[in-house]
């Protein structure tokens, strides 16, 4: 069965999507840590991060780093957290959260957005990626 990550990038459920090439997919995560929060996946569905070949790995740390950068030119923030955990959705996917406080790279705390706030939060996001 297909993960829900793999329906997302299918168009079978929806996202606010981020940006997509060849190989990887960003959107961003639903529950998120903070306003910004975007999750880049390979289109490949692989469980763990480690499991992926060489090319993939390199690939999808590159394109983080691309959205990456467009999440800090877009989000007021001190940096861009990454992290891989993987617990709940087992597809690789690189966690990018813009970090105001060490509270939000623990996943402990979370932001409540209206789909309007998502939507405006991922189209500042996609303008800094043209
Ligand atoms: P992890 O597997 O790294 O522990 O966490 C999975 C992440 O995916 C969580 O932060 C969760 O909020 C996010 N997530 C789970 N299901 C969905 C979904 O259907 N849509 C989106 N956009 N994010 C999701």
């Amino acid at each position: 069965m297909p993960s829900i990550f793999t329906k997302i990038i299918n168009g079978d459920i929806p996202c606010y999507k981020i940006a997509e090439d060849a190989d990887n997919f960003a959107f961003l995560d639903i529950n998120p840590n903070a306003k910004g929060h975007t999750l880049c996946v390979p289109k490949k569905e692989v469980d763990k991060i480690m499991d992926l070949d060489e090319e993939a790995y390199m690939k999808l740390m590159s394109f983080s780093r691309r959205i990456g950068k467009a999440i800090e030119a877009a989000v007021a923030c001190k940096r861009v957290g990454m992290s891989v955990i993987g617990l709940e959705v087992p597809h690789v996917h690189v966690h990018l959260i813009p970090l105001h406080s060490m509270k939000d790279a623990t996943f402990q705390h979370k932001e409540n957005l209206n789909s309007e706030e998502f939507e405006t939060i991922a189209e500042k996001i996609r303008n800094y990626l043209k």
